[in-house]
């Protein structure tokens, strides 16, 4: 295996589709599986996971790096998103990466790109409610890199949970083979989800933002050791809009095919987005009829 200075395994950067298709190709000549990460950078413990899981899935692990702009809404982050490839480069290099793929917006979409893949069902509601046009952006893109690497399997994060759902959806109705596997959020040691726009929180708002997962924590208990759900989504709803600055949504859903929950006879989620500051947290726990929580 060829060595970096740093002692670490190479890691090649591509940027065009005929460049990841020939490196893939030749990995495909010896036999190898491959796995994709798909990532908009400002990598974090959280995506390191993703690659760290990603290692036990296939042979070869391919991390991409494109912060799409078709997700992005009027008046989102996308001009200030955090960018910095060589520190990320880095990082995945060092949790494993075998190759990093990190097109420019214009070889993705190029003068005349006409094609926009759009969801109902679990794409409706709760993230899209309050950002128009998201999926769509998150389903042509994730579209495009499946196609372009053809991976074997893929891996999404639970900390973006409808995201998840939609994933398997799109691969489940557009007949795609990849396999979609599901990594638990990484947090932070006082239960805040990982995220690259905490890096947006000052101080005083960062030691506000963890009250999200523990009010999802305390009513997902309660709502999974029987207690009534009318009224513990309301007081979880009630506790989140006093402590940040808007509550965006509380939903109890059921965690396969997001339809609303009312029972629990099936495992559930709660899932809530806050907004704090300028900054938008989202959050999500699994409610398990068995009592337990994460
Ligand atoms: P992003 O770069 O935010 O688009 O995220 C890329 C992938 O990392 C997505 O599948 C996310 O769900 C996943 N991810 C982001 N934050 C976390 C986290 N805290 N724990 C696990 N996965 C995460």
């Amino acid at each position: 295996m060829k060595l970096h200075s740093s002692g670490f395994p190479v890691m090649r950067t591509v940027r065009t589709v005929s460049d990841l298709r020939q490196t893939l190709q030749a990995w495909r000549a010896d036999g190898d599986s491959v796995a994709l990460v798909p990532t908009m950078g400002a990598l974090h413990d959280g995506h390191l996971s993703l690659i760290k899981i990603a290692q036990g899935q296939a042979r070869r692990t391919v991390v991409s790096l494109f912060v799409n702009p078709r997700q992005f809404g009027a008046g989102e982050d996308l001009a200030h998103y955090p960018r910095d490839e060589g520190r990320d480069a880095t990082l995945m290099r060092e949790a494993g990466a075998d190759l990093l793929y990190a097109p420019e917006a214009t070889a993705m979409y190029p003068t005349g790109f006409a094609t926009t893949v759009s969801m109902d069902g679990p794409a409706r509601g709760m993230e899209a409610d309050t950002r128009p046009g998201f999926f769509a952006g998150v389903c042509t893109v994730v579209s495009k890199l499946l196609l372009q690497t053809g991976a074997d399997c893929a891996i999404f994060g639970e900390k973006d949970y409808q995201q998840l759902i939609v994933v398997r959806q799109l691969v489940a109705d557009l007949d795609i083979e990849t396999r979609i596997v599901a990594a638990p959020t990484a947090r932070e040691t006082d239960g805040l989800a990982r995220s690259s726009r905490n890096a947006y929180l000052d101080q005083g708002q960062r030691s506000r933002a963890p009250r999200l997962h523990s009010v999802l924590q305390e009513a997902a208990g309660a709502l999974a050791s029987g207690a009534p759900p009318a009224s513990t989504l309301d007081d979880a709803r009630r506790a989140l809009g006093d402590h940040f600055d808007a509550l965006h949504y509380l939903e109890w859903r059921d965690a396969e095919t997001l339809d609303r929950a009312t029972l629990l006879d099936r495992s559930s989620r709660l899932l809530a987005a806050v907004q704090l500051g300028t900054t938008r947290l989202i959050d999500n726990v699994a409610v398990s009829p068995a009592g337990k929580t994460v």
